[in-house]
């Protein structure tokens, strides 16, 4: 068996991201045929006790068909009511389309909001545990319509890493409408599909331009830094054609389709992901040598003594990044001290923290418990 069979094989818990253009008709209607696909595929991944959350785009193309905008809307308040109308069809395709195998369609509209606070987080995760116990589909979107400038997610790619990111799977798929990352551009012939990336480097963006996709948000940019997102906290990534009627099949049947990119580690625990990876960090401690080494390497706690420099401005509780002396990010943490207490006790040893501070106080700066090491 190949290592990309006995991947797929193993793959229990599965996210599958649908881009704009694969359910698009190339009159931009939503195809119910590729829907009706869909369903019927991921019916046979469910029936082999795989777990499938669906993030599917395509909410505001539809709605722009069914307003009648032939342009995708510049302004934010067009392009979320495209959204608003074109959702409702969107999970009625699927809704009807899933009925035929016994499944509901269960809808989960989310922002970036959702994702940092930790009663939030919590919560999806259980909604999507239980729907789990149901004959259900969970299929998930952005909340277009409450998402403005500052707490939009962005793309779709990005939301689907961070749900494969929220429930540990195995494996993302993201469906797109070309074969995979290819080495070069898209409408270059001599252009070949990787069918492996081992490990992903920062080589691999320069492949492919500032990139964009005609009716959606996304493009290979976003899907490279989706599959980063996802491969560096344990999660296989496969990029394929959606437009390929039997991909899903295909895929688990271990065929040379799409490109694979293999996770970076072993699945890194659920509390270490949302730290490390999921909340945006609010400030920097800058660390010395010494101090870098012991987190790094030798799995310590961070001791303010070897904290040089405090920036940003933080509340007790919050993500902060660990910077070495050049700047560069290896580690994050949950301070146990806001920013104007952290700058105090800087560079001082725990007596001397006392004497400032006097009973209360902590021993570190960042437990263990709470620090996730990036590099
Ligand atoms: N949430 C958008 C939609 O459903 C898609 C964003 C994207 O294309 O990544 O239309």
């Amino acid at each position: 068996m190949s290592p990309r069979q006995e991947l797929v094989r193993r793959a229990r818990t599965i996210v599958v991201k649908v881009g704009t253009n694969v359910l698009s008709t190339d009159d931009d209607r939503l195809d119910s045929d590729r829907i009706a696909s869909l369903a019927e595929q991921i019916r046979r991944l469910v029936e082999s006790g795989r777990k499938v959350v669906l993030v599917s785009s395509g909410a505001i193309g539809a709605g722009m068909g069914l307003l009648g905008l032939r342009e995708r809307p510049k302004d934010l308040s067009h392009l979320q009511a495209a959204a608003a109308t074109g959702q409702a069809h969107l999970i009625h395709l699927y809704d009807k389309h899933l009925r035929p195998h016994g499944f509901h369609a269960a809808q989960l509209l989310l922002t970036a909001n959702d994702f940092k606070s930790r009663a939030r987080y919590l919560n999806v995760r259980n909604t999507l545990l239980t729907l789990a116990e149901f004959p259900t589909v969970p299929i998930v979107n952005e909340n277009d319509t409450v998402s403005t400038e500052e707490i939009k997610l962005g793309d779709n790619d990005r939301l689907a890493a961070m749900v494969a990111n929220l429930i540990r799977a195995d494996l993302l798929i993201v469906l797109s409408v070309v074969d995979g990352l290819l080495t070069g551009d898209p409408t270059d012939p001599a252009s070949r599909r990787i069918p492996l990336v081992e490990r992903f480097d920062e080589e691999l963006m320069s492949l492919v331009g500032a990139s964009k996709s005609s009716r959606g948000t996304g493009g290979m940019r976003t899907k490279l830094e989706a599959v980063q997102t996802a491969t560096a906290v344990g999660t296989n990534v496969m990029i394929a054609n959606g437009k390929r009627p039997q991909i899903l099949d295909e895929i688990f049947a271990g065929e040379d389709v799409g490109t694979l990119f293999l996770a970076e580690q072993e699945a890194v625990p659920a509390w270490k992901r949302w730290i490390g990876y999921t909340l945006p960090p609010k400030g920097k401690l800058v660390l010395d040598d010494g101090a870098r080494r012991a987190v790094e390497q030798q799995g310590k706690s961070l001791l303010a003594i070897g904290v040089t420099a405090v920036e940003g401005d933080f509340e007790k509780g919050e993500v902060v990044s660990l910077v070495d002396l050049r700047g560069e990010e290896f580690a994050r943490g949950l301070t146990n001290y806001d920013s104007g207490t952290a700058g105090r006790v800087a560079g001082k040893r725990a007596d001397e923290i006392s004497a400032l501070l006097g009973a209360m106080r902590y021993d570190e700066v960042i437990h263990r418990d709470n620090l996730v090491v990036r590099s």
